[in-house]
């Protein structure tokens, strides 16, 4: 077999969705586990649709997950250059080519022609499609005389060309992930292979560039199926090989009803996209799971598993442990739901493997942004946060009260657990703390206890006093490891201002 050779093609048309990443890692994982070579290819050839930003953002997207392409726009390489916009003099000689073995044609219909014919089709009840049945009543070169032709490019009378579908046959594209998919011919209509603007459409392009750049395996997603027919037939007329393809299932809401799209990840509070982007026109954000806090590690494995499980137990993978066991013949034909609590478990299950040291270096980082100064010890907060959050913003987001002296306090525990004599409890307990020199969470437990027990108190409602007075909050973890962790004096200070406030918000 010859070498493998898969590329991703994106077309700089605004940032990538997930869908866009894990095609990338699909390429990847297929072209690495069999010693292949990936190209990262820009396909501009929409100048209309090119939006500034959008090829840097496909590559920064992909350095974050932590793989990379061999070739491409980004690092060069034997097969450049990798960016369709810089090869428009190879389209062109191919697109005629085509034209001269009479497998496409020039059409000079212009548009309101085009558009009268629709109307017409449409007050019959039909579709217009230029096709075997209706390009002999249109204005192209199969009509026209070869001098009339002619003296229509002379003049330069704009002019697209169009690929010339013959009816009646059955065109099998050979997909690893459906098996053999069989369309007729008749089906088809003579797409617009070039434009008289000089740039080639989206299917030449494609095709002479998979050729020319030698790629063997098409893997992109299931969208593209309805072009593969037409793909296959352009391989043919040009007497090429076609490669190997494999359409990857579409991603649907986490309703599985309907395509995912940037709306629902709005709806839903979570993206759909790899990093964040600002939308240069309108100025809208779209949140990045980078940004959101996700681990790259976490979110590869997110994407590996929108089509593909190995049909073991095992979810989390390295990468290259993916490449390993990554099977295309195990990707599934039917759509991939995205499940945004699963995207979190994942997160979460690399948090916890991930090293305090590590934890604290991120905090550190997500205090100092939120102008955050503490002096507290930043590795025992982790300890006691690690199993319990998601994301490392999560620690400031839901125990504040480490860093500051809370100013609210939860109203639902407030109003049920905090009692006449709460404020009492607080104030004795101040005191009992006051004595204790070795301020750790043991002692301060040891004395908790024996005051309960002069006092005949019981546990719970003493314990919330105190929690709601240190952190506002009716739960958290061991409420004597975190007066250790703030220290005495804050511990003492939060104890005598706090139960204050919390009988002001009873009043
Ligand atoms: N440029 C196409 C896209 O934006 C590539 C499709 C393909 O891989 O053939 O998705």
């Amino acid at each position: 077999m010859s070498k493998v050779r898969v590329r991703y093609a994106p077309s700089p048309t605004g940032p990538q969705h997930v869908g866009g990443i894990r095609t990338a890692l699909y390429n990847y994982l297929f072209a690495k586990k069999l010693g292949g070579d990936v190209v990262l290819r820009i396909e501009d050839t929409d100048e209309k649709r090119f939006v500034e930003g959008a090829e840097q953002y496909i590559i920064e997207s992909i350095k974050w997950c932590g793989f990379d392409f061999d070739e491409g726009v980004h690092k060069g390489g034997p097969f450049g250059p990798y960016k369709q916009s810089e090869r428009k003099d190879i389209y062109l000689k191919y697109s005629q080519q085509l034209i001269d073995d009479g497998k496409a044609y020039y059409a000079f219909d212009t548009s309101d022609e085009l558009h009268v014919k629709r109307v017409a089709f449409e007050k019959e009840k039909k579709n217009f499609k230029y096709d075997f049945s209706t390009r002999d009543s249109m204005r192209n070169s199969l009509v026209l005389s070869d001098d009339e032709v002619q003296n229509l490019l002379n003049k330069d009378v704009p002019y697209t060309v169009r690929f010339k579908i013959e009816p009646d046959n059955i065109i099998v594209v050979d997909d690893m992930v459906r098996g053999e998919v069989r369309f007729n011919s008749s089906e088809l209509d003579d797409k617009i292979i070039f434009k008289s603007d000089g740039m080639p459409t989206y299917h030449l392009a494609n095709i002479v560039d998979d050729h020319l750049m030698e790629i063997s395996h098409v893997i992109r997603g299931e969208e593209w199926l309805p072009s593969a027919p037409l793909h296959v037939a352009i391989y043919e007329a040009f007497g090429w090989n076609s490669p190997k393809f494999a359409h990857l299932p579409l991603l649907l809401k986490p309703t599985g009803k309907g395509k995912l799209s940037k709306r629902d990840g709005d709806a839903g509070g979570f993206p759909v996209f790899p990093l964040e982007w600002k939308d240069q026109q309108t100025g809208d954000i779209s949140k990045g799971y980078r940004e959101e806090g996700y681990y790259p590690e976490a979110f590869l494995n997110i994407m590996a598993f929108l089509g593909w499980n190995p049909g073991t137990e095992q979810e989390m993978f390295s990468l290259s442990e993916l490449i390993q066991t990554f099977d295309i013949q195990k990707v599934n034909k039917s759509g991939a739901k995205f499940d945004p609590d699963k995207a979190k478990w994942y997160n979460q299950q690399y948090l916890v493997r991930k090293s305090d040291d590590e934890i604290v270096h991120d905090l550190r980082a997500d205090l100092a942004k939120r102008g955050i100064e503490t002096s507290i010890n930043l590795s025992s907060v982790v300890r006691q946060m690690k199993e319990r959050i998601v994301f490392v913003k999560d620690i400031y987001s839901s125990a504040q009260y480490f860093f500051e002296s809370p100013t609210v306090f939860d109203p639902k525990t407030v109003k049920k657990k905090w009692k006449d004599n709460s404020a009492e409890i607080v104030t004795d307990i101040a005191a009992v703390f006051d004595k204790i020199v070795d301020f750790r969470a043991d002692n301060l437990e040891a004395s908790f206890k024996k005051y309960l027990e002069e006092k005949e108190l019981g546990f719970g409602i003493a314990m919330i006093a105190l929690r709601l007075s240190i952190t506002g909050k009716g739960g958290g973890p061991s409420l004597f490891e975190i007066a250790e962790i703030i220290g005495k004096n804050e511990t003492l200070k939060r104890l005598k201002e706090n139960p204050e406030k919390i009988l002001d918000l009873k009043a």
